[in-house]
């Protein structure tokens, strides 16, 4: 009798199934929300540059602590924009880290620029500030530093030596929302930086969105400029221009959930918390952060020399896991022109064979995290 109760609550555990991220579950708690912001915005008909833009960018850039916010139409696009608004382009050479997503590098080469890669550092995933003078060359022109999986990269030491060099910053913060570095927001250090409102970022509009934040008034303008055709005023092109837009759809869906966005952030630290403390002990490497920082956890990205059957084991256990990211920049077909090597950059190349992204959402449950655990835990004993 006991024995079959015991194989039944067994049975009922093995069925939680754990997603990766949930959208439904935020969607379910804002869903009046934002189909009442979606509904005034279609009947306002104002669907371009709207108000709700021009709102949107004043309360972001607030909750920045930036003078200016520019909205655009995707993390990539802010990435872009930000480096062709200091003139960056062809001949020129911007470094960044092996270890991100592609959309880092693929912004600087379609500025005509080269991307030139460093490492990450063995205990941050970040960029190794130590590798940043190295690669230093005359062509040098900018530095963006990836604030990866939400955690804030070592920006006083990129300063440093940015100022000595004479080079602009532009923080990739696509994965910091509201991440802090020494108090100051993620996005608030460099000369620019730029956000990604995919849907599945900590804040993420209900399709494409994105948003370039900084305190020079000469670049916002360039870039309002760059995403609109170039106008300055109607129909006079000062410059050749793009159309990268923000809607103004997703910017009201956006001002409605960037009210949410601390709380929760607050969420994920807890989660991120709850895991640390369950893992310690467990077979896989857990994060670190540094005292500098409060990260914001847009990923959890543990370690493991057998990822493949990790992965396979939860898996099997109905529990989703996600690779950020597989293959690092420098050997990615699409960059073969550049002339990297395996070998290059051996603690990305390390990293991509050993790190495995855990369930992470706000609306993720500390029972839940437990189940995870509990399955990571058991692998451990039966497959060492
Ligand atoms: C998501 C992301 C981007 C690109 O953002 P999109 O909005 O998808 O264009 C750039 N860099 C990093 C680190 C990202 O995570």
């Amino acid at each position: 009798m006991m024995e079959r109760l015991m194989s039944v609550v067994t049975t009922a555990r093995n069925m939680v199934s754990v997603p990766f991220v949930d959208l439904q579950a935020q969607y379910a708690l804002l869903s009046d929300e934002i189909e009442e912001t979606i509904l005034r915005s279609l009947r306002s008909t104002d669907y371009i540059l709207g108000d709700e833009v021009e709102i949107f960018e004043q309360e972001f850039a607030a909750y920045c602590g930036t003078d200016f916010a520019v909205g655009v139409d995707s993390g990539f696009s802010a990435l872009e924009l930000a480096l062709r608004a200091y003139g960056i382009g062809p001949g020129d050479e911007v470094i960044t880290v092996a270890n991100t997503f592609v959309a880092t590098a693929f912004a600087i080469s379609s500025t005509g620029a080269t991307p030139i890669l460093v490492d990450i550092a063995f205990d941050t995933f970040n960029l190794d500030v130590n590798q940043l003078e190295g690669v230093i060359t005359p062509k040098t022109k900018a530095i963006i530093p990836v604030h990866l999986y939400g955690h804030p990269a070592e920006m006083d030491c990129i300063m440093d030596v940015a100022g000595k060099h004479g080079l602009i910053v532009i923080e990739d913060a696509c994965q910091a929302h509201g991440a802090r570095y020494r108090q100051q927001r993620a996005g608030s250090i460099g000369h620019a930086a730029a956000f990604s409102f995919y849907p599945a970022k900590n804040l993420g509009a209900c399709g494409d969105g994105g948003m370039v934040v900084t305190n020079d008034p000469r670049v916002a303008k360039e870039i309002r400029m760059l995403r609109n055709y170039g106008q300055r005023e109607k129909y006079l092109h000062s410059v050749q221009g793009y159309n990268r837009r923000l809607d103004t759809l997703q910017a009201s869906v956006l001002r409605v959930k960037l009210r949410h966005l601390d709380d929760w952030n607050s969420e994920r630290r807890n989660h991120a918390e709850l895991y640390g403390r369950l893992l310690g002990g467990s077979t896989v490497e857990i994060p670190l952060t540094s005292q500098l920082t409060e990260p914001v956890w847009h990923l959890y990205v543990v370690r493991s020399t057998v990822r493949a059957k990790l992965q396979a084991w939860l898996d099997e256990h109905n529990i989703s896991t996600g690779i950020h990211y597989p293959v690092p920049v420098h050997l990615q077909p699409a960059y073969r022109s550049l002339g990297y090597h395996r070998g290059d950059f051996p603690v990305s190349e390390r990293y991509c064979e050993e790190i495995l992204s855990l369930p992470m959402y706000a609306e993720l449950s500390p029972t839940l995290i437990e189940r995870v655990v509990e399955v990571i835990v058991e692998f451990g004993q039966d497959k060492p």
